[in-house]
């Protein structure tokens, strides 16, 4: 088994485990043999959902493949199903935290699916720049051969 390089600084108890086996109170809103989604409790826009494995996964890294392809098409479903429901939803956000640097709280692999509608003040800061296709080559190179 691999660990993520966070995986050490943190505790491995999270809500969601206790939210899975119905310990911890959850408003679901899917559920199959692999995975489950419910309601964010402190929700970024109303309607935001987070969809989990139900085996817990601390990182990416230990997250086996075909359950993060589960967890895009689950929330693929979700993302359709946001539209067609009552929530204000014209666009949707998907948003996955791992590790501490990336923002990562909750340290069981979870996806946010999060409904987004023009003005909702939610976003992403950063700094964009054009970069120059000698370092953008140098570091695909870097990062193909780490490719598994
Ligand atoms: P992260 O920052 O790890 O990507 O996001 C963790 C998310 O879990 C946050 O959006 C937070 O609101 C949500 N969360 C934390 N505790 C609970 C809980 O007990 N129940 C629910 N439904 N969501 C939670």
């Amino acid at each position: 088994m691999q660990f993520s390089p966070y995986a050490a600084e943190v505790d491995p108890y999270t809500i969601f485990a206790d939210i899975v086996a119905g310990r911890a109170p959850a408003s679901f809103v899917y559920e199959d043999d692999d995975v489950v989604a419910f309601m964010d409790i402190r929700p970024w826009t109303p309607g935001h959902l987070l969809v989990i494995p139900r085996t817990p996964a601390r990182s990416l890294a230990e997250l086996p493949p075909e359950m993060g392809g589960k967890l895009f098409q689950v929330g693929q479903r979700l993302a359709a199903a946001l539209r067609d429901s009552e929530v204000a939803c014209d666009g949707v956000n998907f948003f996955l935290a791992d590790g501490v640097a990336a923002g990562q709280e909750v340290f069981h692999v979870h996806l946010h699916v999060i409904p987004r509608t023009r003005g909702d003040g939610i976003g992403l800061r950063g700094h964009p720049r054009n970069a120059r296709r000698e370092d953008l080559d140098y570091l695909a190179a870097s990062i193909r051969r780490g490719v598994s």
